[in-house]
Order: C-alpha cells, then structure tokens, then sequence
C-alpha cells in the first residue's frame, strides 16, 4: 500500500484494488479541530456532526465517489454482514440502521461503502469478476467471531469465487501498542499463537490485522490477494486517528470502496 495525495486530503491505497476507487483516509484535509484534527469520518464521537459530515463530502469528492448513496456500516462489535438492497442505499448517514451492521456488501454500482475506525481493523474487499465489494469493521470482538469469514461466505453466496476476492487489511493498532487482559488475550492464544504474545501480570499484546489475515487465508482467500498495511495507528497516531494514543478522544479514519 501507497499514500496518494487526492488535492488537500491524503488515502492509503494499493496496487491490488487498482481496478476500483477505494482509499483509507489519513488526519490531514479536513474541518474538524482539536482532537479531531482534522479529517475526523466518526459520527459519534464528540466532533461537531456538521464537521464530520463535510469531512466525509471531502473524501467522497476526492475520491470522485456517488456521495449521494454512500452507506455506511453501524459498528456495534457485532458480526453481522448485510448485502445490500436499494432499500438500503443512504443508510448509517441519513438514514438508520435497526440493529448492527458492522460490514457491508454490495454489487451495486456507483454506491460507495464506508466503514470507520481508530485501531480497530478495517477491511475493504473486491471480487474483480463478479464486481462486488465489501467494508469491513473489526474491533477485537468482531476479530473473535470471525467476521471477515461471514463476509467471504455471503460474497461467495451471491456469486464471488474465493479466489478472485482480494482484502486490503487497513490501519489499525498494531501488536506493539494493543495490550489486553488475560481473558481477551486468552480468546485468541489457542487458535492464533503467532499473533498473540504473552506479558507480564496476565496481559497479553494482540495482533488484530494479523489475526485477520489469518482468517482470510483459512476463509479460502488466496495469500497473494490478501495486503495488510501493517500501519499502527498508535505509533503513527501523526498521520491516523488512534483511539488508545489519544486516550479515547480521537477522530475516526474511514475506509471507502466504490464500484462504477
Ligand atoms: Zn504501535
């Protein structure tokens, strides 16, 4: 993955989804301020509504996306997948979800997907051949319940062959930042034991994005279409919202995917 520079606002991008627009957005770019200086895509987090919104039109319009249908995910740590209908189009932003809907999947053209996070792991996912996206929102409960899995299953559901899907796993906390307790930790240690390590006093450190690549994999995704930026977002908490460097008042990145 490549930092782009679309005008004032910058995106993380690969070589991998050339074939469709799509970008994890950086701080730099947008209105908000203080904390959420300045590209802050969360809703609910404190920034002013008015400002995330505009800073959601900056990356929309920089990334030449249909801003009008843009659809968001409802991140509840659930592990709830939803393939879109028309009904659906404009949900999460002017319209809401019911229940929680932590990734979301679609074959509809010209409707951007979004989902948001700082330091959990987002995903952006791409079958070429049956045009079809996905957005995906992993925190360490949706990690733990395999939510990439459900995603890949109902892909493949409506016509995607494994292996013309390709992920982009997003920045997130890396395993040097993202400390856990014993029961979190413990959650993960027996089924991923190179992507959990053991600490002093019962903590554990956690690699999410690895665990996710991991899932991928075993999901039936081949090794070569799968990127991780391997970007922690605490240590790089200059260029991306981390919610644990910033002590719980931080602005949200957005992870964006359209097809034309
Ligand atoms: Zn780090």
């Amino acid at each position: 993955m490549e930092i782009v520079k679309k005008g004032d606002v910058k995106f993380l991008v690969s070589e991998k989804l050339k074939g469709v627009k799509h970008g994890f957005s950086l701080r730099t770019g947008g209105v908000s301020g203080g904390d959420f200086d300045s590209l802050n895509v969360g809703l609910r987090r404190g920034d002013n509504p008015f400002s995330a919104i505009r800073n959601i039109e900056i990356c929309m319009d920089a990334l030449d996306m249909e801003k009008k249908n843009l659809t968001l995910t409802y991140q509840l740590h659930t592990a709830n997948v939803r393939f879109l209908t028309q009904e659906d189009v404009g949900k999460g932003l002017i319209r809401e979800w019911g229940a929680g809907v932590d990734a979301v999947v679609t074959d509809m053209p010209r409707v951007p997907i979004m989902t948001y996070c700082a330091d959990c792991v987002p995903t952006l996912l791409y079958d070429g051949v049956r045009k079809m996206i996905g957005a995906v929102h992993g925190g360490w409960r949706g990690t733990k319940e395999n939510i990439v899995s459900n995603v890949v299953k109902l892909m493949c559901e409506k016509g995607c062959e494994k292996e013309n899907i390709v992920a982009l796993i997003g920045p997130a906390i890396g395993m040097c930042c993202y400390e856990v307790s014993g029961d979190v930790g413990e959650a993960f240690e027996a089924e991923y034991p190179d992507c959990v390590k053991k600490m002093p006093m019962g903590k554990y450190m956690v690699d999410l994005k690895k665990i996710t690549r991991c899932q991928l994999q075993a999901a039936g995704l081949s090794e070569y279409n799968i990127e991780n930026s391997l970007i922690c977002t605490a240590c790089e908490n200059d260029k991306f919202f981390s919610h644990r460097a910033q002590k719980g008042r931080s602005g949200l990145l957005g992870g964006f995917i359209q097809l034309d």
